[in-house]
């Protein structure tokens, strides 16, 4: 289990408050060490624009979301650390209907649709949640590209 991982509610909206929060805690989910350039392979990298980081050794951007779940969402990451946990701490399973009104999402569409990506993310038991939604969906990548 990752200790890092907020412990109850209170925890989890204190901390992620803003978007810049969740960057960085995504970031250290996916670099545990620290950023290592896909391209370069060096270490290092200032924080761009919303979600971007730059290599200092060659300037590449990378994205801190793709390859997961989070990738090319036009929804605050704040919004999906919250159906996160809501339906993680769900006992007897989340409804769309629920998140839709938990979140105060427009679309009833749009619930079913994060219902459905989060619960294939989150299959592995045992796996820290947040976690698990970035590690899971990276393997689901790699086999969309075989
Ligand atoms: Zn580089």
């Amino acid at each position: 289990m990752d200790e890092d991982y907020p412990a109850n509610l209170i925890e989890l909206e204190e901390r992620f408050t803003t978007e810049g929060a969740c960057e960085r805690y995504l970031v250290s989910l996916r670099w545990p060490g620290g950023f290592v350039c896909p391209r370069c392979q060096r270490k290092g990298a200032w924080a761009s624009r919303r979600g971007l980081l730059i290599c200092q050794a060659c300037q590449y951007q990378a994205s801190i979301t793709a390859g997961t779940i989070f990738q090319d969402t036009r929804k605050p990451l704040r919004l999906w650390f919250r159906a996160i946990w809501h339906i993680t701490s769900q006992k007897n399973g989340a409804s769309a209907l629920g998140l839709q009104r938990e979140l105060g999402l427009g679309s009833y569409v749009t619930a079913w649709s994060w219902m459905h990506k989060l619960r294939r993310a989150m299959v592995r038991p045992g796996r820290d949640r947040l976690r698990g939604t970035i590690e899971v969906d990276e393997t689901y990548s790699k086999l969309r590209s075989c």
